[in-house]
């Protein structure tokens, strides 16, 4: 099932080229009071959500794709968790680029000495809201990534383990301002982090670990890799950022990027996509 939410906080399901408002669905969530619970609720009640919204489909009301304005599917991650340098070639080029790595070793650590970082769960946005570039005069790169969307809580999963706690894909756009600065400053503005186009869940999809990816902008593309060349790849991730940290249901893991990142400015149009995840649209616009 492919799930989106839409327009003004709308849910949906994607099939073809037509969306259905299945919003009617978020009413089975619990009313919550403060405090609220970790993690993102529809994710947490994804199970039953899914059940509500396959009874709603054939009396959904239905909208053409490219009508709606794409939101990112998760609305409220507890955390937004991201792998640097888990790709063998982007370690050349950020080895290679002084532009990349700004002399400091940390940046060119390959991800089994670097560990993984968090961004802020404030610069999630959706494809249809874009990409706003806040500080005009620093370098500012595009990175496509396999995302996966956390379904249920875990803590220190065996790797064997991991992929049943995904509860789908996405394609995540980890925007990244190049400098010396911590990652989780430079890649924490708002709007740097891209989620959607909508989440695939995760039984529709036949391995995590061969994906092709690409990105293009202004129509040239930029990057081209499969997933099969991740240095640590999905169940990895998981189980390694599950021995630090508990991850909750709506926990968003982006898990690197390919090589061939360059700079994006205010006017180009990024295009992003993920065999049996979709692909997605995003404009680059000023602050
Ligand atoms: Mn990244």
């Amino acid at each position: 099932m492919r799930l989106c939410r839409f327009n003004d906080n709308r849910l949906g399901v994607v099939e073809g080229s037509e969306v259905y408002d299945v919003t009617a669905a978020l009413d089975i969530l619990p009313a919550y009071r403060y405090p609220l619970p970790h993690g993102d609720m529809l994710i947490a009640h994804l199970p039953a959500i899914r059940v509500r919204v396959t009874e709603l489909m054939p009396s959904a009301a239905r909208l053409p794709l490219s009508a709606v304005r794409l939101l990112s599917p998760v609305a409220n991650p507890g955390k937004v968790i991201g792998a640097p340098v888990n790709y063998l070639k982007h370690l050349e080029e950020v080895r290679e680029q002084r532009a990349l790595n700004h002399g400091n070793a940390s940046h060119s650590a390959p991800i089994h000495t670097a560990g993984v970082f968090l961004k802020a769960t404030r610069s999630v946005v959706g494809p249809g809201e874009g990409v706003a570039v806040r500080l005009p005069d620093r370098r500012t790169d595009h990175e496509v990534e396999l995302g996966l969307v956390i379904g249920r809580r875990a803590s220190e999963v065996p790797v064997h383990e991991a992929l049943s706690y995904v509860a789908g894909y996405v394609i995540g756009l980890d925007i990244t301002i190049r400098g010396s600065e911590e990652r989780s400053l430079r890649k924490s503005v708002d709007t740097y982090t891209v989620i959607g186009p909508w989440l695939v869940t995760a039984d529709d999809i036949d391995t995590p670990g061969a994906l092709d990816m690409r990105l293009t902008v202004n129509g040239e593309v930029r990057q081209q890799a499969s997933t099969a060349l991740l240095i640590m790849n999905c169940a990895e991730l998981i189980a390694y950022a599950s021995s630090f940290y508990t991850l909750e249901p709506g926990d968003i893991l982006i898990t690197g990027t390919p090589e061939g990142v360059s700079p994006i400015v205010p006017g180009d149009r990024i295009e992003a996509s993920i065999s049996q995840v979709g692909e997605m649209v995003v404009e680059v616009r000023p602050w």
